[in-house]
């Protein structure tokens, strides 16, 4: 991966106040004080895109470095609220290139999209192994850019609370290891006066609700090798619109799996968004060889390029919608007047559709 010679100034420009020890934020902090500012560039009209922060629907999170940008792209017309996060794990990075990519190019023509490419931005903060980038770079036809490969989990520095010796869930009771404490794909439905991934995830509950969120993404990447890659987990009560997708991505030659929630296992995306709010839940998951071994390519796999793996979830985000506006009155679908081609992004890469 070659480097550019700004990019240590750059690091250190994001970085600042983002690793000063966590205090609680006090009322009247500025969202975003302690946060890493991503690179993300909507080129919509501007009267079409809003940038908001997270602590907007939730203040516990203001001047925390959880907090992070949400980008609203509205038709103006009516039709579905579509809510679309990359980012949850900081590691899993095709997730987070499908959000920037569409915050940066998706355009409804009914309906409205709401985007965070970084939803858990404390996790943006540090890498997990020195065998991993930092960051990874993509050239675009306006020059290189530059993506932060993050963590799976909430820095520790931040959360405010240490790990617990087991991690048991709130809800459900499920007794896991103490660092999944700070995984905010175990933290669902959160709490407002909880840990920092707790309030995070409280925080995107609140935006579901508030925002009558109708269909919500959560994107993902496992090992290449897991059960998990290339998988769709759908809400029990969207199973089926799931399931056209997928027989719909099948004739358009991309494989995926399909489960529902488990029934028993708490704090999930789709199990909790699902359940508490009128949201349809998916979770996609892609294959990234960097999380299988500590030698993997997480960009240039021969097998599992980065292109392949955004092309994947932006197809599967497609054909869900595809399925949700089949069943659907008019005025609840949501329809595009761009969105990125899938195979542009397979054969040419994700630089070739970003600004
Ligand atoms: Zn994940």
């Amino acid at each position: 991966m070659r480097k550019s010679s700004l990019l240590p100034l750059v690091c250190a420009l994001l970085f600042a106040g983002a690793r000063s020890t966590f205090a609680a934020p006090s009322p009247g902090v500025p969202p975003g004080t302690a946060t890493i500012l991503h690179d993300v560039r909507p080129a919509q009209p501007a009267e079409r895109v809003r940038v908001a922060w997270l602590s907007e629907w939730f203040d516990g999170l203001a001047g925390t470095p959880a907090d992070t940008r949400v980008f609203i792209i509205d038709s103006g017309a009516p039709g579905a609220t579509v809510f679309i996060a990359g980012g949850t794990h900081a590691n899993e990075i095709a997730g987070i290139l499908t959000a920037v990519l569409l915050a940066e190019r998706a355009m409804p023509s009914a309906g409205r999209l709401l985007v965070i490419p970084d939803l858990n931005n404390s996790a943006s903060t540090y890498t997990e192994s020195a065998k991993m980038p930092s960051w990874i770079r993509i050239d675009t036809a306006h020059g290189p850019r530059f993506f932060k490969y993050g963590a799976r989990f909430t820095d520790p520095v931040h959360q405010g609370a240490p790990d617990p010796e087991r991690y048991i869930h709130p809800k459900g009771g499920d007794v896991l290891d103490g660092a999944e404490a700070r995984n905010l794909d175990r933290a669902y439905p959160g709490a407002p006066d909880g840990n920092l991934t707790q309030k995070l995830a409280w925080a995107v509950m609140t935006l579901l609700a508030r925002e009558h969120v109708d269909v919500a993404f959560d994107l993902h990447e496992a090992g290449a090798e897991s059960r998990l890659a290339n998988m769709i987990v759908a809400n029990p009560k969207n199973l089926d619109t799931a399931a056209l997708a997928v027989i719909n991505l099948e004739m358009d030659g991309l494989s995926m799996k399909l489960e529902p929630s488990s029934e028993t296992f708490h704090g999930l995306s789709h199990r909790e968004w699902g359940d508490t709010t009128n949201a349809y839940a998916f979770l996609i998951e892609t294959p990234n060889p960097a999380q299988s071994s500590e030698n993997g390519n997480p960009t240039e796999d021969p097998k599992y390029p980065l292109a392949l793996r955004v092309a994947t979830h932006l197809a599967s985000i497609g054909a869900i919608l595809d399925a949700w506006n089949d069943g659907c009155a008019a005025d609840r679908r949501i329809v595009f007047s761009y969105y990125p081609d899938w195979r542009v992004v397979q054969d040419q890469g994700v630089g070739a559709l970003l600004n």
